[in-house]
Order: structure tokens, then C-alpha cells, then sequence
């Protein structure tokens, strides 16, 4: 194979094909996708465009609270205090390998992710329809393209139809451009290049045939390095309120700090000392190890919804999926199996029975309780096979058992035909398809074009929603094959009928056609059609949904069905799964989309609060139905899987997309994908978003004290007159090394089986609120009482030397700060509640925390290099007093709180 020329927009047909040696109606035989593959290689990108990480890793220097720790470094180096200046720029160095590091894994694994959703083609190869993941295309593969697909590689087109691509990844236009296949100039501009697909614009409309031109780099994609890389954005609403605090503790710090030194100067202290003081109480009072935590709950949030099977693509998603106050689904494949076997046919005035269940093409057609004789009734006949020859799907015999491929309700179709012994294959030779116009949510039908054996006429089918078939009929067809005028109540009534036992019902037509009529257009199935008949198909709510839906209305989110489907059927199986409305009553309340239609903004966000079903809903609805609901306050989850639910998957708070049935357009849109297209997993996710702020809140909570504290104790001995009870180094020491074995496990805390009889969280509220304001306070002070009061007795009174007193200070503070945490592993019960050991990192982290303070005290190069000493047996007593005092004080305050006043965090 030749590639002559790095462009093929110039050349005809089959000059592309000979040069790409393909046949167009077969594709490349397996053979040749090995050794093409074996030249070429996968079709992907090489990633390029990264921020360097030399430059990544400096931005971990730039927050405000890094530069009073750089500034202290240079203070105290300038004071000569080397090894002091050191271990406060070797905290600041850790701290930015770690936060460096972690951010590095929280990004890769996003990516990794978001790579794990894998793009799949639909291609032509060895004269057979298949799908393979858009890596494994070759140049001279014969791509079929339709709505909502990604163009996987470079294309020429070959056969276009209605296409439309969004090319705005290539060239940042974002009105969506309409394709073709004719041959244009050689030196036509990029942009103009009609007959060009390229990889990575997303297909808007229509359908199309295209060959393999490039691949991976070679693609106009692959040429533009700077585009490649989609950055990943590891801020959240919640990162940066942290970052406005960090600027506000910034400025109260340096004020703290100026004070104590003014202080300190006017009681006769020396400059020196008031700077070290400074120093001190600026180190001590900044959260070190807060950044990171952050990072490392958001990142253990995303990993543990992937288990669950929710791939993250934003990361603030992990945080808003906790405040989640509604849920948007779609009926069809999230809320039900989404396999359909169809139940009951209405044709020539009589109604049908089907038996049998699932793919299997095992069951008969009876009626009142026999077997039916198909053929003795032509509208029977003529609506099975216009269902069996108005499709997309297909079912094949593989062995014993049959398998299934596209969408369920065209195969429930296939098999009811299969049933009354159509044969797909004898059919479809009778009468080959000529032209399609393929189905599209926003229209709700899909009609074909067929010749017809031996006569002299052509036929279109038509399938879809019932009232789109019914307005386009004048006809119906009786049982013995006479059209008679269309009587449009009475098939309703029995549709009607169908759809509130909640089957989901088609309505088939059909027209005859000259024999000239070659294609098939909007305009040909709009008039003139003759009325088959109707398929009603079940299709079963999932097991877990039903559970899942109670789970989330318990926890106080509104879940609400939104579906293209007839409003009986999603009555029906939305009173099977237990909705509720939003005013919390049983009845369901229905609404179409001709309802929303007529409403304003005002009614709308009434009715969208009220109502939980949302019936024959198109795309622009669903947009506003989102809009409205936010307007209420709401936090909306929307899911969607198709070409036009794209805006509302933005503009949702989180917009959901369906990682098997959805497409490439839905799922660019997201920020969440389900692998499973589960309800239940929406409900999962929720969940863990809910233990991730959790979690989050545990951390702030447990570290807020120990830095106010710190500062506190510090501005406490200036104005008393004594020793400054803690340096730098100390309190660096104590940051970072309860950050790293005590704060952890917080992070690692597994979730708390109340989580979902929670009230959703109100993303306005403050993270501390005002009871665990409250405990903020409470746990500080017992930190300044029992660290100050312990300092001035052991120095004042007994006269330790002042290091060993400062030891004993480091070690109070330490300890406390662990037994927090164990009052911090749930914000409203005990330990003894949740369970001690449902939590096994607590041990290795106290265990940990153990040994560095014991090698803190003892060792003698840690006497040499923090000034410390070691301390005795009865001044540990002491210690572990202050610790216990502490606990015993935030374990009574919550049993007050919570277990007797019944307060609300
Ligand atoms: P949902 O996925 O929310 O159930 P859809 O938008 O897929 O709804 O379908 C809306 C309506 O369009 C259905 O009620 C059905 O009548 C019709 N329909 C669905 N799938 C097809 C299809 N493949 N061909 C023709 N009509 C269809
Ligand atoms: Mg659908």
C-alpha cells in the first residue's frame, strides 16, 4: 500500500481506494489489518503538550502559606541559625515532593480513567459489520460513521448523508459543519476540505462510509502537539475556597505575628528572640499538610467510584456528587434492563400474545390462548416484517445460542418475527434495503426503503412512536390485506392500554413507492401512510434500581424519570420502582413535554419540582428542566447518552453519560461516566462523593486545633514573660508528622453507614459549621490549657531545663492530636459507635506516630538536631493525662450534642 501524497481530499473514489488497495463493499480482510497494523501501529496519540515537570514541580512553591515558610527559612537563616533555616526549608521541600507526587498519581490515574472508556468504530472488514476500539483501525479501513460518533481517525469520505461534524477541536468553530464526498481542490484549506473527516471531531448528524487515510500521529489531530493534551484540572470549588482561606490566614498571620514581635519588643525582649517568636507562631499556625490531604481524599474518592464503577472525568465531581439534591435519569437501560422482548401485537383489528423471554427466538404468537396463524392475517404478517426489515440490529445464531447486537428494542423486534418464522435472511433478500433514514431520539421513528421481488412497486417501512406513525397515516391495513380508512381512536385506546401496563409500544406503517424511487427522504414518510400495526415490549425495571431509587429519596434527594418514551409506560414503571414527587407524595406524577412546552420559566420550575416522571421529552427540554430545577436551588445530576443531551450534560451540575449505550458526543460532555449504564451506580457514587467530604471535614476539623493551638500557646508565653515554649523546628516537626501518620487515616476512614439517611449537604453551607466551630474552640483551648499549664510546671516550678520542657510541650501537643483523631473518625458518634477497628490504618499510624516521638525524644541526633531531651516516666503521665482530658471533654461534648439535644451537624 502507497501513500503517494500526505492528502487524498483531490483524488476520486476509487483512486483512493486503489491507492489504499481496499474494496469498498468488503473492507480489509484480516490479513491485511495484521501487516497494516505491524507498519503503522495502534491508532492513538502520543501525548505531548504537558506542562514540564520541572515546571509542575515549582508551582508547588507557589501559595501564599509556602511563602511565610520561605521567608522564615531566610529569616532564620540570616540569624545564622543553620540548622534551624534547614529543617524549615527541608519541610517546605517534603511538603512540595509529596504535594508534587500526589498530584502527578491523582492526575495519571483521572487519565488512566478517562482512557479506560474505551472510543469503539463501526468498520467494515472481510465483508461484515463490526465494532472494534478506535485504536486498532488501519489506513484503508471503510469506516461507518453516524450521530453522535467520534471520527476515530482521518477520513475520506466516500458516501455522505446529511453529515454534520463539530470540528471545534481542530479549529475551535463550534457551529457544527455539513460534510460531503465529491472531490475538491488540491490546495483547498483545511477547513474547507468537505470530503474530509478528521480524527477526533464529533459526528452532530447524519451518517456516513469514509476510508482510513491516517492514524495516530499522522491525523491533522496528531499534527496540532499543543492541542493534544486536554489538561487535567485538579482544582474543585472546594480547593479553591481553601486557597481564599490560605490568603486570609495569610494576612491574620503576619498581623499575629507583628503583634507578638511589638509585644515582645516593648517587654524588653531582644529583636532576635521576637524573631524567632515570629517565625514560630507563622510555621505553627499553617496547616502543612492540609493541600495535600485534599488532594488525596479527592483522589481516593475517584479511585473508590471506579471500583463502583463511576469513571470521574472532572474531579470536582467527586465533591458535587455529595451535594447532589436531585437525580435525573433516563428510564430506558439505567432504570430498566433495557431487554425487551415484545409481549403483545395489535394488528388487523385483533390482539396477539407472544410468549417466551429474553433473545431466545423461543415462543409462538396465539391468540386467546392458541396458536396463531400468522399468515391468515396480512397486517400480522406485514407488521412483523416491518419490524423485522425496518432495523439496525442484528441477531445471530452463534452455536446453540443466539447473539444480540444493537439496540434492544430493534432485536425484541427481530425475535418476535423470529417467532412467527420470518427468516431474516429469505426476507431481506425478497426485499433489499435501498435507503434508511436511520432513528434519532429527536424524531422518534425510523423508516426504510426496500425494493420488492418480482414487482413492480418499492415499499418504505416505518417504525416509531406511536402518535408520530399515527399522524402520518390516512390508511390501515385489515387482516385481509384491504387498506380501509385510518380509525386513529381506536388504535390509541389500545395502545394506550399497552403502554399503562408498561410496555413500551412501536407503531409500524408502511407506503408503496413507484419503482423509480431510489432514495428515502424526511419528505416520503410524511404523508400518505398505511397503518400495520403495534408491538408492545416489556422491559423489566432493574433489581437494583428499585432499591437504589428508596436508597436515594431516604437520603433526600428527588429522583426523577426522564425518557423519550410514552408517558403510560413511564408511569407505569416508575410506580414499579417506587418514585416519589416532590412534595414526598406516593401518587406519580406524569408530565410530557408538550406540557413543558407550554410553560413558562416560573410554572416549569414548579412542575419540575413536583412532578417525577417527564414524558416524550426532547433534548431542549431537558435542557431547561435542568435550569429550572437549579433555579430552585437545586443540585442537579443529569444522566444522557445522546448526540443532542450534550448541552444538558453541561449545564447539569453533574452530567452523567452512559458508558455502553451513550455516545462519544454525550460522553465528552460529562463529568461522570457509568461503565454499567446502572441507576445503582449513580446511587453509589453519591455515596462515595458523600464520604469524601466526609472525610474531608474529619481532616480539617482534626488538624484546625492543633495549628490555633500552636499559635496561641506561642502569644500566651510573650504576654506572660516566659521561654517561648516551642521553636519552629518544633512545631514544623509536629505539622508534618501528625499530617503524614495521624491525619491519613482520616482520609482512609471508611465511609459511615448513616451516610445515606443524611440530608444532601448545601454546598453554601461552610465546612465547619457552627457545633464543629464550637469543638474547634473547645479542643484548642484544651491544648493550650494542658500544653501551657504543663510547660510553666515543669520549667517555673520543678526547673527543667528548657529543652526538656519544650519536649514535653511537642509530646502534649503530639499526643492530644491522637487521641483526637480518634474522636475525629466521626463527626457525631464515638469510636466505640463505628467500630475501633473498622479502621485498621489508626493502628499503623499511632504506631508510627509512637516511634517518631519516641525516637523525637531520644535519639540523641534528634536531641542534637531539634533540640530536644529526653524526657522522664512521670512527665509522660502528665502527657498522657492532657491526652485523655481531651478526649474524655470532645467524647461528652458529642454525646450531649448529638445524643441528647439531637442536634444536626
Ligand atoms: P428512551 O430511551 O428515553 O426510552 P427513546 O428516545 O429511545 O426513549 O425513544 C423514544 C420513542 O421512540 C420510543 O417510545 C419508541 O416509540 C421510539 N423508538 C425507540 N427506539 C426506536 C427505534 N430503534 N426505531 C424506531 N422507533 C424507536
Ligand atoms: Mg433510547
Amino acid at each position: 500500500m502507497k501513500h503517494p501524497d500526505a492528502h487524498s481530499h483531490h483524488l476520486e473514489h476509487t483512486e483512493v481506494f486503489k491507492l489504499l488497495e481496499v474494496d469498498p463493499q468488503q473492507g480489509l480482510s484480516d490479513a491485511q489489518v495484521a501487516s497494516r497494523r505491524e507498519k503503522h501501529g495502534l491508532n492513538q496519540l502520543t501525548a505531548r503538550g504537558r506542562r514540564s515537570e520541572w515546571v509542575r514541580f515549582l508551582m508547588q512553591f507557589h501559595a501564599p502559606l509556602v511563602y511565610i515558610l520561605l521567608v522564615a527559612t531566610l529569616v532564620t537563616a540570616a540569624m545564622g541559625e543553620w540548622v534551624d533555616a534547614a529543617v524549615i526549608f527541608g519541610v517546605v521541600l517534603v511538603n512540595a515532593i509529596i504535594g508534587f507526587f500526589q498530584e502527578s498519581k491523582a492526575e495519571k490515574s483521572i487519565e488512566a480513567l478517562s482512557r479506560s472508556v474505551k472510543t469503539m468504530a463501526m468498520v467494515r472488514r472481510g465483508g461484515q459489520k463490526v465494532e472494534v476500539a478506535s485504536e486498532e483501525l488501519v489506513p484503508g479501513d471503510v469506516v461507518l460513521l453516524q450521530s453522535g460518533d467520534r471520527v476515530p481517525a482521518d477520513l475520506r469520505l466516500t458516501q455522505v448523508k446529511d453529515l454534520q461534524v463539530d470540528e471545534s477541536m481542530l479549529t475551535g468553530e463550534s457551529v457544527p459543519v455539513a460534510k460531503q464526498s465529491k472531490v475538491v481542490a488540491q490546495e483547498t484549506i483545511l477547513a474547507d476540505r468537505k470530503n474530509q473527516g478528521f480524527a477526533g471531531s464529533l459526528v452532530t448528524y447524519g451518517q456516513a462510509e469514509g476510508v482510513v487515510w491516517a492514524i495516530g500521529d499522522r491525523t491533522e489531530m496528531g499534527r496540532v502537539a499543543t492541542l493534544i493534551h486536554e489538561a487535567v484540572n485538579l482544582s474543585t470549588p472546594l480547593t479553591r475556597k481553601i486557597e481564599e482561606f490560605s490568603k486570609v490566614i495569610l494576612v491574620g498571620i503576619l498581623a499575629l505575628a507583628a503583634l507578638a514581635f511589638a509585644i515582645g519588643i516593648l517587654r524588653g525582649n531582644t529583636a532576635g528572640e521576637m524573631f524567632i517568636a515570629a517565625v514560630a507562631i507563622a510555621v505553627g499556625a499553617i496547616p502543612e499538610g492540609l493541600p495535600a490531604a485534599v488532594t488525596i481524599t479527592l483522589a481516593v474518592g475517584v479511585t473508590r467510584m471506579a471500583r463502583r464503577r463511576a469513571i470521574i472525568r472532572k474531579l470536582p465531581a467527586v465533591e458535587t456528587l455529595g451535594s447532589t439534591t436531585v437525580i435525573c435519569s433516563d428510564k430506558t437501560g439505567t432504570l430498566t434492563e433495557n431487554q425487551m422482548t415484545v409481549r403483545q401485537v395489535f394488528a388487523g383489528g385483533l390482539r396477539y400474545e407472544i410468549t417466551g423471554t429474553g433473545f431466545e427466538p423461543k415462543g409462538q404468537i396465539e391468540r386467546e390462548g392458541a396458536a396463531a396463524d400468522v399468515h391468515a392475517n396480512v397486517a400480522l404478517a406485514d407488521t412483523l416484517r416491518a419490524g423485522l426489515l425496518c432495523n439496525d440490529s442484528q441477531l445471530r445464531r452463534e452455536g446453540t445460542r443466539h447473539m444480540a447486537q444493537g439496540d434492544p428494542t430493534e432485536v425484541a423486534l427481530i425475535v418476535a418475527a423470529a417467532k412467527a418464522e420470518l427468516s431474516g435472511e429469505t426476507e431481506k433478500e425478497q426485499r433489499p434495503r435501498l435507503d434508511v433514514i436511520p432513528f434519532e431520539s429527536q424524531h422518534q421513528f425510523m423508516a426504510t426503503l426496500h425494493g420488492v421481488e418480482a414487482q413492480k412497486h418499492r415499499v418504505i417501512y416505518k417504525k416509531g412512536a406511536v402518535e408520530r406513525i399515527l399522524e402520518r397515516c390516512t390508511t390501515m391495513l385489515d387482516a385481509s390485506g384491504n387498506e380501509q380508512p385510518l380509525d386513529a381512536d381506536a388504535i390509541r385506546k389500545e395502545s394506550d392500554a399497552m403502554a399503562s401496563g408498561g410496555l413500551r409500544v412501536l407503531g409500524l406503517a408502511r407506503r408503496h413507492v413507484e419503482e423509480s424511487h431510489g432514495e428515502l427522504h424526511h419528505d416520503h414518510v410524511k404523508t400518505g401512510m398505511t397503518f400495520l400495526g403495534l408491538q408492545g415490549m416489556i422491559d423489566p425495571p432493574r433489581e437494583q434500581a428499585r432499591d437504589a431509587v428508596a436508597k436515594c429519596q431516604q437520603a433526600g434527594m428527588l429522583v426523577k424519570m426522564i425518557t423519550g418514551d410514552h408517558v403510560l409506560t413511564a408511569k407505569s414503571i416508575a410506580q414499579q420502582l417506587g418514585l416519589r414527587g416532590g412534595d414526598g407524595a406516593e401518587e406519580v406524577v406524569a408530565v410530557t413535554g408538550h406540557d413543558l412546552k407550554q410553560c413558562d420559566d416560573e410554572q416549569l420550575a414548579d412542575i419540575a419540582q413536583r412532578a417525577a416522571v417527564f414524558a416524550r421529552v426532547s433534548p431542549e427540554e431537558k435542557f431547561r428542566l435542568v435550569k429550572a430545577l437549579q433555579s430552585r436551588g437545586h443540585v442537579v445530576a443529569m444522566t444522557g447518552d445522546g448526540v443532542n443531551d450534550a448541552p444538558a450534560l453541561k449545564q447539569a451540575d453533574i452530567g452523567i453519560a452512559m458508558g455502553i449505550t451513550g455516545t462519544e458526543v454525550a460522553k465528552s460532555a460529562a463529568d461522570m461516566i457509568l461503565t454499567d449504564d446502572n441507576f445503582a451506580t449513580i446511587e453509589a457514587a453519591v455515596e462515595e462523593g458523600r464520604g469524601v467530604f466526609d472525610n474531608l471535614t474529619k481532616f480539617i476539623l482534626w488538624t484546625l486545633p492543633t495549628n490555633i493551638a500552636e499559635a496561641s500557646i506561642l502569644i500566651a508565653a510573650i504576654f506572660v514573660g516566659i521561654a517561648l515554649p516551642a521553636l519552629p523546628v518544633h512545631l514544623l516537626w509536629i505539622n508534618m508528622m501528625t499530617a503524614i501518620f495521624l491525619g491519613t487515616v482520616l482520609v482512609l476512614e471508611p465511609k459511615e453507614g448513616d451516610l445515606m439517611q443524611r440530608q444532601p449537604r448545601d454546598p453554601k453551607t461552610p465546612i465547619l459549621t457552627y457545633p464543629l466551630f464550637m469543638r474547634t474552640g473547645l479542643v484548642s483551648l484544651t491544648i493550650l490549657i494542658g500544653a501551657f499549664w504543663l510547660f510553666y510546671w515543669e520549667l517555673e516550678v520543678r526547673g527543667l531545663p528548657l529543652n526538656e520542657a519544650r519536649t514535653i510541650v511537642v509530646n502534649v501537643i503530639v499526643v492530644t492530636e491522637m487521641f483526637y483523631m480518634l474522636n475525629c473518625r466521626s463527626l457525631t458518634h464515638s469510636m466505640w459507635a463505628i467500630g475501633v477497628f473498622s479502621n485498621k490504618w489508626v493502628f499503623v499510624g499511632i504506631g508510627c506516630m509512637v516511634v517518631a516521638q519516641l525516637a523525637f525524644t531520644y535519639l540523641p541526633v534528634m536531641n542534637k538536631l531539634f533540640h530536644t531531651a529526653p524526657i522522664s516516666g512521670e512527665a509522660w503521665l502528665h502527657i498522657l493525662a492532657v491526652g485523655v482530658i481531651a478526649y474524655s471533654v470532645v467524647g461528652f461534648e458529642k454525646w450531649v450534642r448529638f445524643n441528647r439535644l439531637k442536634e444536626k451537624v
